[in-house]
């Protein structure tokens, strides 16, 4: 996962508001930050670092940035190492000037990507897929920019939403599946795209709409122009932006995410009751949901775990090691709440399963009688190729253990996972397709992948994610 950003806003500095607007999608990324900007006069600036947003930009640096364009990026690896040389936007040179780019998403066709570009395959392991979609982009046939993109996306396949800029000129274009989410504002006389709709309330801007699955669209003084160079194929948005990634006062797909996840919390209550005292809430991702668990089953809500929130969320650090040590760092616990009471325990998802047993011990240590594990997603059984941080089945505890095995392992009482269909329930997934269940992606649970994942590319995935 990453965050993008882009805007324009005719005469204005925007550094600034790109700054608020990746502040606004830290969730999405927290390994490295950068801005680009960029004018006709100055041409393109930058700054890009490892760290927080807080962390890689401070008031010289935003003033440095000069223009009235600018993309920005939040970075969470999936393909390449945590390092500043991966850090984004990207930049290339070419004879049409200097291109700089941001990516959300993950390719999976990057054999046929190198080939393309006449790189050998295994060439460089370090070369990641969005230095992929740069190099395709730039070296494609086209006498403009927006031909070259167009060309690239009818080449690249897998999930990506790319924001680009132009000395003159913000582009950004969505995948034809729409996995990831991007949408677009207007800010004064400007525009802006981002991957969430919260980025655009942030700086003031008002959402407009979402950008199409395979749409295309320019911005530059002449206004917004949109295309659609590649040909729709059938939507699959990523169900797990809803469970968890999102923050839950976005929209996507016309659908409210805080929305979304208390009904996933009212249909795990109907769907795994429990005799008990209290509901709590892993915070946040899952504060919504517990609320709807409570609301239906007619249990309390309370606050049983306090968290320190100058500590990163924890599934998507690159490191095992800073995975598990965060837990212990990132939670306290309430015993005047829990203490003697049978709790409901909603957390969003369980993915390694290393960081439930820690906050479970952490709850009983807190006095709690029974801690009773609710879950708002069904159990992930198969890798994500298309954006998440987990590389083999063998990582994952759902695709080791049966569910009262995973009980036992994290020390709950009883555990009670969300199903699919009640999953997409609780989505809405019938808005966004007569057959919803068609309309999103749910390859981690189902291992029915809306894309063609080929053996090489499994291999590259798995070697550049960890
Ligand atoms: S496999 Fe899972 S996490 Fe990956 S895009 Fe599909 S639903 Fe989202």
């Amino acid at each position: 996962m990453c965050g993008v950003f882009g805007i324009y806003a005719p005469g204005e500095p925007v550094a600034r508001l790109t700054y608020f607007g990746i502040y606004a999608l830290q969730h999405r990324g927290q390994e490295s930050a950068g801005i680009v900007s960029a004018d006709e006069r100055h041409g393109l600036t930058w700054q890009r670092n490892m760290g927080l947003v807080s962390q890689v930009f401070d008031e010289q640096t935003i003033s440095s940035l000069e223009g009235d364009l600018a993309i920005g990026h939040t970075r969470y690896s999936t393909s390449g190492s945590s390092t500043v040389a991966h850090a984004q936007p990207l930049f290339a040179p070419s004879l049409f000037g200097p291109l700089a780019m941001a990516h959300n998403g993950n390719l999976v066709n990057i054999e046929a990507l190198r080939k393309d570009i006449g790189e050998p395959s295994n060439r460089d392991a370090s070369c990641t897929d969005s230095e992929l979609a740069l190099r395709s982009i730039v070296q494609a046939p086209g006498r403009s920019w927006t031909e070259k993109v167009a060309h690239a996306m009818a080449r690249m396949d897998g999930a990506y939403c790319l924001v680009m800029l132009t000395p003159s000129q913000l582009i950004a274009c969505r995948d034809p599946m729409g996995v990831r989410p991007l949408c677009l504002g207007r800010y004064r006389d400007g525009w802006v795209v981002a991957s969430e709709s919260c980025a655009l309330e942030t700086i003031g801007a008002e959402f407009v709409r979402e950008v199409d699955p395979g749409e295309l669209i320019t911005i530059d003084a002449s206004g917004v122009h949109s295309q659609r160079p590649v040909e729709a194929r059938p939507r699959a948005l990523c169900v797990f932006e809803f469970i968890y990634f999102a923050r839950p006062d976005s929209n996507i797909a016309g659908r409210s995410v805080y929305d979304a996840r208390y009904e996933m919390g009212r249909t795990l209550a109907r769907e795994h009751p429990v005799e008990a005292d209290l509901v709590i809430a892993i915070p946040d991702s899952a504060t919504a949901a517990a609320a709807g668990y409570a609301a239906e089953s007619g249990l309390p809500f309370r606050e049983g775990l306090i968290k320190n929130r100058y500590i990163g969320r924890t599934f998507i650090q690159p490191h095992q090691s800073q995975r598990t040590g965060s837990v212990q760092l990132k939670f306290n616990a309430l015993p005047s709440v829990l203490a003697g009471k049978r709790v409901v325990v909603v957390d969003d998802s369980i993915v390694r399963g290393t960081t439930t047993p820690p906050t479970v011990a952490l709850i009983r240590k807190a006095g709690a009688r029974e801690v009773h594990l609710r879950v708002t997603a069904p159990p992930m059984t198969d890798p994500c190729y298309l954006g998440i941080d987990v590389a083999t089945k063998s990582q994952l505890i759902a695709a080791r253990l049966t569910v009262p095995e995973i009980a036992r392992e994290v020390g709950a009482d009883s555990l009670g996972y969300l199903s699919l269909d009640g999953l997409y329930q609780s989505v809405g997934a019938a808005s966004l397709d007569p057959d919803g269940r068609r309309a999103l992606c749910s390859g981690c649970f189902t291992g029915n992948y809306p894309v063609q994942i080929s053996t090489g590319d499994e291999r590259l995935i798995a070697a550049g994610a960890r």
